[in-house]
């Protein structure tokens, strides 16, 4: 049966490069080609993963009558991010619920949500946790009292909407492996809200991508991500019941998460820098610093070992950087050092 997509409104820079590593294949790929899908290069403002969903959920927003969109996240979310430029883009309103107390210093994304003029509250994190569905009914129903029609769109846009994002994803990398020669390969990404492993896996099964889909957990467990994509999933197979039935397998590589969602060990630090200096590509500590720590250390450990190539999705992130610049502070040379 053929695939039908809901309709999108055109928001990324796409199709998005496929770049080989050579400097870091030869230092850390065992004998594999590393490559990269730089998803990280899907816009300026609108960089990384979050927009390729939002090109299906703004459409059904706008397509359902709503003018405003509800969403949430951390403080720094990439999401949320944007969400709030994207509607700005296409003249909605934006309001974001953010976990965690406000900061002081209002920078990196959460600048961003500023400037795109999103109204922005946040909630300490133990509020968040087990009020947010209260919180955006509450507000639901404080825009429907001034006569406007607010949608709610989950953490990270991963529902069975969004889901359609990375299974549009899968026929770009379709194509970046026939033109690269690249006849069967692992795909690693960082999971955060599980919506682009989801898009990844339904989409390798939908267009017979010759892919072995791995999240890299950058929160939670491995439990919690085969249950949110086998959820997401469901729910899209309940939204788009005319699409073709997949079986799935969703596969999660559990141990990289660190310290916790968002603090990275010196060592992500070390090897965020290192790449910078050896490639020229940069991530970002939150997610694909320890996604991309984490495949080095499974091509190591020998995981990928049937297959010479192994595809990085670059989900973006560079703003989260900045406000942990700190972390960079016991690698960076002083000015002027020859
Ligand atoms: C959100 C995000 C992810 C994780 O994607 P999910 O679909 O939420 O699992 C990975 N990398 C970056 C940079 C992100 O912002």
């Amino acid at each position: 049966m053929a695939l039908v997509y809901p309709r999108k409104i055109s928001l990324a820079q796409t199709p998005t490069p496929l770049q080989y590593l050579e400097r870091a294949s030869e230092k850390w790929g065992r004998g594999h080609r590393i490559w990269v899908k730089r998803d990280d290069l899907t816009g300026c403002t609108l960089s990384g993963n979050k927009v390729r969903k939002l090109e299906f959920i703004m459409a059904h927003a706008i397509d359902n009558g709503f003018d405003t969109i509800l969403t949430c996240g951390g403080v720094q979310s990439n999401h949320c991010r944007a969400t709030a430029l994207a509607g700005a883009q296409l003249g909605l309103g934006v309001h974001l619920l953010l976990r965690g107390d406000a900061p002081e210093d209002i920078e990196g994304n959460l600048l961003l949500d500023h400037l795109a003029g999103a109204a922005v509250n946040c909630y300490p994190s133990a509020q968040f946790v087990s009020e947010i569905d209260a919180l955006f009914s509450q507000w639901q129903e404080h825009y429907a009292a001034k006569g406007h029609k607010a949608m709610v769109v989950p953490t990270g846009g991963s529902d069975g909407i969004g889901a359609w994002g990375y299974i549009a994803a899968c026929e770009e990398l379709a194509s970046d492996f026939s033109a690269n020669n690249i006849d069967s390969a692992h795909v690693v990404v960082a999971t955060g809200s599980g919506g682009t492993q989801t898009g990844l896996t339904l989409g390798a099964a939908l267009h017979q991508l010759p892919a072995t889909v791995w999240g890299i957990n950058v929160c939670d467990n491995a439990e919690y991500f085969l249950n949110k994509v086998a959820s997401d999933t469901a729910d899209w197979q309940q939204r788009y019941p005319d699409a073709p039935a997949v079986d799935i397998q969703p596969r999660v590589l559990d141990g990289y998460v660190g310290q916790g969602y968002a603090m990275a060990s010196p060592e992500i630090f070390e090897l965020i820098a290192e790449l910078s200096r050896l490639e020229g590509l940069v991530l970002d500590p939150v997610y694909t610093g320890k996604a991309f720590a984490g495949m080095l250390a499974e091509i190591s450990g020998g995981r990928f070992e049937q297959c010479r190539d192994i595809v990085f999705v670059h989900t973006g992130g560079l703003f989260g950087v900045f406000p942990q610049r700190s972390g960079f502070n016991y690698t960076l040379a002083p000015t002027g050092t020859p």
